[in-house]
């Protein structure tokens, strides 16, 4: 690559090069980067990611002077402009953060990696496509969501039935993997609130996507008028409390902080429903099906190890949930957990951008669960159950053709409640 031909970005270093500098690239980021064990291909590790945005700063870096020519040639090929090259590099993540487990140096890859994708944006890099037309999608006034569903459909079928009122004490935000997808999470969630007698709404139509996924690919460019929008429905509603299924609207309504003014509280629903079994709010009166035992629960990425990063890790009012509920003597742990919880490959925007990894690294988390005999994989995340969902339908498929049966599925802890009632 050429002075003249390197993109212009190149020029501008990429934030924090203290950060970048101070990896000793030891590799053990490596051995728990869920892309790295699906595609063995090393600029995809993050140490490789690291070492690649090093190159591109340095005009003149070591490696250069003694090969005599831009390491980033190697690294990336010799195309013109190898713009692909990069966003490849930068965009195969899921933005999991296990990296930032067992980083020697402490690099805060939970903030990192979107800041070089805002970086990248910023200097005129696109997106992947499909990100890009999620980004359109939810600033379309037709649309307020990135899967191009009607506005109306928010609203159509479940505000009568449950006579919502129009102010509240608590706003459920339903996020719009649930509205729209994964519609036994919205259901499940309406009669547990209901039967616990909280006072509560939705926004309904005035329900805008939270732009987790604009924040996580680096399209800031409306984030702020989002979560301006939000905020002012909440507090039409007169609401002193936020409260929402989906870890990533819950991570993204923490950034609403940096935005405007939020005075409510902001629970994950199953924070909330901890404390509703304890104040004996919800009491439940059906066992679990016994066949569907054993269960396993898996770790959302946001809701577990980010929000720890962040402050309050979400881990043991699920479990706490789960062990309430009658008929479930026993949660199995997937190998990693907690912390260390492996991805299941559908968050970061990875599944827009490179769906067919996305899908690797969920079947790698079935195996996971039929390895250890479960029958239902449990998370608390609509985006993982939609994930796993798919990976367990492809895992069947591909069993059935050598004529073995897969008994197993995958639930949201708030569906397990919902039904136990
Ligand atoms: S965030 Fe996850 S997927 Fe991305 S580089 Fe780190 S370990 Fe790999
Ligand atoms: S673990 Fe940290 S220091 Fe080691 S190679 Fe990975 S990013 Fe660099």
């Amino acid at each position: 690559m050429t002075e003249e031909s390197r993109p212009n970005f190149v020029k501008n270093k990429p934030p924090h090069m203290k950060e970048l500098y101070a990896c000793l690239q030891c590799g053990y980021c490596r051995s728990v980067c869920p892309v790295y064990r699906e595609t063995g291909w090393e600029t995809l590790t993050p140490r490789g990611k690291v070492f690649l945005l090093k190159q591109l700063a340095d005009k003149n870096s070591f490696l250069d002077k003694i090969l005599g020519k831009k390491i980033t040639d190697f690294l990336i090929g010799r195309k013109k402009i190898p713009v692909e090259e990069i966003m490849k590099a930068i965009y195969n993540c899921s933005l999991c953060s296990r990296c930032e487990t067992i980083c020697h140096v402490d690099i805060n890859f939970h903030e990192y990696w979107e800041e070089i994708r805002t970086w990248l944006v910023e200097n005129g890099i696109t997106p992947p496509e499909n990100t890009v037309n999620m980004y359109n999608d939810i600033a379309d006034k037709e649309f307020k969501n990135p899967f191009k569903e009607a506005l109306a459909k928010r609203n159509e079928w479940y505000r009568d039935e449950y006579d919502l009122p129009n102010k509240a004490e608590t706003v459920y935000f339903i996020g719009c993997v649930a509205s729209f997808h994964e519609y036994q999470v919205l259901l499940s969630t309406l009669k547990v609130l209901k039967t616990a007698d909280l006072d509560f709404t939705t926004l309904g139509t005035d329900e805008m996507c939270c732009g987790a996924i604009n924040a996580m690919t680096g399209q800031w460019g409306n984030f702020k008028e989002i979560a301006e929008y939000n905020v002012k429905q909440i507090v039409k509603r007169g609401a002193k409390r936020v409260v929402t299924g989906c870890p990533g609207c819950y991570r993204a309504f923490k950034k609403y902080r940096n935005f405007t003014k939020c005075d409510f509280e902001l629970l994950h629903t199953s924070e909330l429903i901890a404390d509703l079994i304890d104040s004996k709010k919800l009491v439940f009166t059906k066992p679990f099906k016994e066949k569907n035992l054993p269960i396993v629960y898996h770790d959302p990425c946001e809701l577990g190890r980010i929000s720890e990063f962040e402050g309050r890790g979400i881990f043991d009012a699920p479990r706490h949930i789960l062990k309430s509920i009658p008929g479930i003597d026993e949660i199995l742990e997937f190998p990693n957990n907690r912390m260390e919880s492996s991805c299941c490959g559908g968050g970061g925007g990875l599944k827009a951008g490179n769906y067919d990894l996305t899908m690797k690294i969920a079947i790698r988390k079935v195996d996971e669960a039929i390895e250890l005999g479960a029958k239902t994989i449990v998370s608390t995340c609509p985006n993982c159950k939609g994930t796993i969902g798919t990976a367990i339908e492809m895992k069947k498929e591909e069993m059935k053709k050598q004529d073995k049966k897969l008994k197993m599925k995958v639930m949201d802890v708030i569906e397990i409640v919902a039904k136990s009632l």
